[in-house]
């Protein structure tokens, strides 16, 4: 359904006939590290992003992944999340 409150006319999922089904009952406005992301919209009712209804949320642990003003983390700083114990299995077949 078409959004009828803070980013009027866009089709969300959370909206429903008996109004916005969001947490809060909409959406929540873009934070400090949005700044410079083509997803920020600027409505009349303050700067949302068009992707998510809650942006913090997605700094939350660590950077937006659909963010477009940064890149994501250097391939070294992924390596570091790989599972230790999928990683040592994977040395020990090699011997
Ligand atoms: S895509 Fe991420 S960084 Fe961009 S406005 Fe939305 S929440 Fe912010």
């Amino acid at each position: 359904m078409h959004c009828v409150t803070v980013k009027a006319g866009m089709d969300c999922a959370f909206m429903t006939k008996s109004g916005c089904g969001f947490n809060g009952g909409s959406c929540h406005q873009v934070i400090e590290q949005c700044d410079g992301c083509q997803r920020v919209m600027e409505t009349p009712t303050g700067r949302y992003c068009s992707s998510f209804p809650n942006p913090s949320a997605k700094w939350r642990t660590s950077q937006c992944n659909f963010a477009t003003h940064v890149k994501l983390e250097s391939s070294s700083q992924q390596l570091a999340k790989i599972n230790p114990l999928k990683a040592s299995k994977r040395n020990t077949k090699g011997k």
